[in-house]
């Protein structure tokens, strides 16, 4: 029986999966807490339920992009967990961090800076993480002089009761290229960067590196915390590393959509803008209400796959904005049928990476960009 409501599209969210998917990354890196990365809404699948479904599944702490994902975290009741932030720009809720007891990320002078003032201001010492950037080229303080100038300061500031440096931590640039010779680079680093922090009287709660490719497949990149978000999710960081199941995790999306109209029409009839796809015989199209506007892929114009009456469709020409057609042959499924873009797989639908595929991109593109205006339900 088609399990859909009568809602033109949903994505229907499986929390039993994402704590099943919890579960098997603890038992994969039992040395280490687990930290479910939450942040841009939880790659889609909305942040406060994934939060507490992760919590109730045994992640210690929450990683978020920006403070003010990690505050609303905290608003919605999520107290008793680690939130932590690592997205800062100047002139960011400080203050309002330090007083919700989040762990803020400072990767250079102005941020530490920054806050200190604000810890000062609300009279209670902040958590700081230093972030190093071993060779991702992205956010961190540099090694060397940067790194020994930061590490200076901060534990200044710690003597002064302005902060705790809870975590040294940083970032891997090819965790999903098994052997990339910068792995074990950025791994020796790492090592360097936390030996000097502690010399110098650094004392972290958290020393940590891992992503989830890192968690899957490199134990000795775990310290003592590991931060996943795509895993937790259920979606394999990169096919060639496997596929989730290989790893014991069970995608937690399932997209679909009720088929808006069902139709005959004759061979040689152009489909959707641009006409790139042109019907070659008498065949009946069946239309899909999701498109570009609900993070659909326009990419994947004629190549899409849509699980449609038991069959896998190709998208028939572009993907608009709020619709896409598919050419059904000789099958004739009534209009409301489950049209199914991406799920687990196991009633035969295509998944998320066979959509990623398609649009020439990655999965966490793909189920991150799902919009707004598709309902999420929670089962
Ligand atoms: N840590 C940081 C700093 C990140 O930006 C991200 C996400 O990109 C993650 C961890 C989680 O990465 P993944 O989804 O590959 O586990």
């Amino acid at each position: 029986a088609p399990r859909s409501a009568p809602l033109r599209a949903r994505a229907e969210i499986d929390l039993a999966a994402l704590r099943a998917n919890v579960r098997a990354l603890r038992a994969l890196a039992p040395g280490a807490a687990l930290m479910a990365v939450v942040k841009s809404d939880a790659y889609g699948h909305g942040a406060v339920p994934c939060a507490r479904a992760a919590v109730e599944a045994g992640a210690t702490w929450l990683g978020t992009a920006t403070p003010e994902e990690a505050l609303e975290l905290r608003r919605e009741g999520l107290r008793d967990v680690r939130v932590m932030c690592w997205l800062w720009t100047p002139g960011g809720p400080w203050r309002e961090a330090v007083e919700a007891d989040l762990d803020v990320s400072v990767s250079g002078m102005w941020a530490l800076d920054e806050v200190v003032a604000a810890a000062r201001e609300a009279g209670v010492p902040a958590r700081v993480q230093l972030k190093a950037d071993t060779g991702l080229g992205r956010n961190g303080c540099q090694p060397g002089d940067d790194w020994a100038e930061l590490v200076a300061h901060a534990l200044r500031a710690e003597e002064a009761g302005l902060l705790r440096v809870t975590g040294l931590w940083s970032h891997f640039a090819c965790a999903d290229e098994p052997g990339h010779p910068s792995i074990a680079a950025q791994l020796t680093l790492f090592r360097e960067m936390v030996a000097y922090a502690e010399e110098a009287g650094v004392r972290p709660e958290v020393r940590h590196i891992a992503n989830s490719p890192a968690t899957l497949t490199l134990p000795e990149t775990h310290f003592d915390l590991v931060r996943t978000g795509v895993a937790v999710y259920g979606i394999s960081p990169s096919p060639e590393l496997g596929s989730p199941a290989d790893f014991g995790l069970r995608p937690v999306m399932t997209l679909s959509a009720s088929v808006a109209l069902v139709k005959r029409v004759p061979g040689g009839h152009g489909v959707s803008y641009g006409h790139h796809y042109v019907t070659p015989g008498e065949t009946t199209l069946g239309l899909v209400p999701v498109g570009y506007a609900d993070g659909v892929p326009r990419h994947a114009s004629g190549t899409g796959p849509v699980l449609v009456a038991g069959k896998w469709r190709t998208v028939a020409g572009r993907i608009a904005m709020d619709q896409f057609v598919v050419d059904l042959g000789g099958d004739e499924p009534e209009t409301g049928s489950e049209a199914i873009l991406f799920g687990p797989g196991d009633r035969g639908e295509p998944t998320a990476e066979d959509w990623a595929q398609a649009a020439g991109t990655i999965a966490y593109e793909i189920v991150t960009r799902i919009g707004s205006r598709i309902p999420r339900v929670y089962v």
